[in-house]
């Protein structure tokens, strides 16, 4: 079953929950790790689900755009993650590609005052902080540690 606030979400923006939308957001409830859009694609074909995979990101995109998924870009790709919780963003280690999810969020309301005088409602936003994980770090520290020994 998908969330109750999913649905309100989509009827609010005026979109309709199609099959396929149904399918793809079922997809990734039942998923416990975030999916890229061919996994999300490779899913739907084994549930025999007639669709494409450019349905898939023009979906993506769309549910992205309105708040009930959020997009994480990578060097590799991108993933996408079903917002359950409250909104919120992640830091990304651009060694290992490690996702963490932090609430803070720094869009202020000002923000949203410069969209409007531009003339755009927003519907919701993606960010990404990137950086370095712990492991990957003290990886470094120990492989620069190991090149002083050496020479
Ligand atoms: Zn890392
Ligand atoms: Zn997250
Ligand atoms: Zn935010």
């Amino acid at each position: 079953m998908l969330e109750p606030k999913i649905l309100v979400r989509l009827k609010k923006e005026g979109y309709k929950l199609t099959k396929q939308r149904q399918q793809i957001l079922d997809v990734m409830l039942q998923s416990k790790t975030r999916l890229t859009a061919q996994e999300i694609y490779k899913q739907l074909q084994r549930r025999e689900l007639s669709v494409s995979l450019d349905t898939v990101y023009r979906n993506l995109k769309l549910l992205s755009a309105i708040g009930i998924v959020q997009q994480i870009s990578l060097q590799s790709g991108a993933l996408y993650e079903l917002m359950q919780e409250e909104h919120h963003h992640h830091l990304v280690c651009v060694d290992c590609e490690k996702i963490v999810c932090i609430s803070a969020c720094p869009v202020m309301p000002s923000y949203l005052k410069d969209a409007d005088a531009a003339g755009f409602d927003i519907l919701g936003h993606n960010l990404e902080l990137y950086g370095r994980c712990n492991d990957c770090r003290s990886k470094r520290q120990l492989r620069k540690a190991e090149k002083c020994v050496k020479d």
